[in-house]
């Protein structure tokens, strides 16, 4: 095989709680990941050079070892001892530094695409374990779909995937870093905190009533302070037939589940024209797709 291609999925997160802070400065979290269909797509080929060469079609995304791509690579080449070369291209539609995970996703898809291309025979389990080294959501990335996230991101639970909606995403045109929010985030005194158990049982009943109920992000306290248009968004979902909206991850991107598609529409119609957002998005969720192509370990 001299060419392999993967989607790279974009999450939500259905729900983020943040338990505590941890004395070496990571926050452990409880939160319910859902994989999302919005995609980049990544193309790996062998090279007679030996080294990683990346090329991409975004202007704010470097193509050298800053890139998480090239990180993955690195980490794979250097663990299974291949000397020679890998082209990767990346064609990026996740909106950057938005709370989607773009950066872990793409770096996931490049242990399966590696997996695939030089024939490694790495199971899910010690791809995840590779991956955690690239960053905490890479891991769930690793396997998609829907799954509880506790730890710092590193255990995960497979859960049953949400009865079929309409999610409408957007991104203001702002850029939030993951950094400041968790550095800005209180943990011990926060007063209220979703309820990631009760979510758990929904997903397990398919009740999408008892889903969009108990939607809840604690990060919402930092990003939404600093940038009041997430409220605002929230807001224009809610009146435009949401079951309900929440920010994703860091922020600032929100998300409105809507049991209607013609109404998820009008209302990115609405927000376009307003001004609210120019990354504006209809899609659905997407269940786990990794089964078929590694096996589980
Ligand atoms: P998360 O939800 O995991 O916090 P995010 O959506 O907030 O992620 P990303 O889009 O992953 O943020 O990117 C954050 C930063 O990481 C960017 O500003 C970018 O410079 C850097 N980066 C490195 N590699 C990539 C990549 N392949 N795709 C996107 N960003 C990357």
């Amino acid at each position: 095989m001299d060419c392999v291609m993967r989607k790279a999925y974009a999450k939500i997160n259905l729900g983020l709680d943040v338990i505590r802070r941890r004395p070496d400065g990571y926050h452990e979290v409880k939160m319910i990941m859902q994989s999302v269909g919005i995609y980049d797509v990544l193309s790996f080929k062998k090279s007679e050079k030996s080294g990683i060469f990346i090329s991409l079609d975004h202007a704010e995304l470097p193509c050298d070892q800053d890139n998480l791509i090239y990180k993955a690579a690195k980490l794979i080449m250097d663990a299974y001892d291949i000397r020679s070369g890998v082209e990767i291209t990346l064609n990026k539609n996740i909106p950057i530094a938005a709370g989607m995970a773009g950066g872990s996703t793409d770096a996931a898809a490049v242990f399966h695409g590696l997996n695939e291309l030089f024939q490694l025979g790495m199971s899910l389990q010690e791809m995840k374990e590779l991956g955690v080294k690239i960053g905490a959501d890479v891991p769930y990335c690793i396997m998609g779909g829907t799954a509880l996230s506790e730890g710092i991101g590193e255990i995960l639970t497979p859960i049953p995937a949400p009865p079929k909606a309409y999610l409408l995403i957007a991104k203001p045109d702002i850029n939030v870093s993951t950094k400041f929010v968790y550095e800005n985030l209180h943990a011990d005194t926060l007063k209220e905190h979703p309820d990631i158990d009760g979510m758990v049982d929904a997903l397990t009943k398919g009740d999408l009533k008892g889903i969009t109920d108990r939607m809840g992000n604690v990060l919402e306290t930092v990003t939404v302070r600093e940038y009041p248009i997430i409220d605002r968004i929230k807001g224009e979902m809610l009146m435009g037939g949401a079951e309900n909206a929440l920010m994703s991850g860091s922020g600032p991107t929100v998300f409105g589940i809507f049991e209607d598609k013609e109404a998820a529409e009008r209302c990115s119609e609405s927000l376009r024209e307003q001004g609210f957002a120019k990354q504006i998005f209809v899609t659905e969720f997407v269940e786990n797709d990794v089964k078929a192509e590694a096996r589980e370990g």
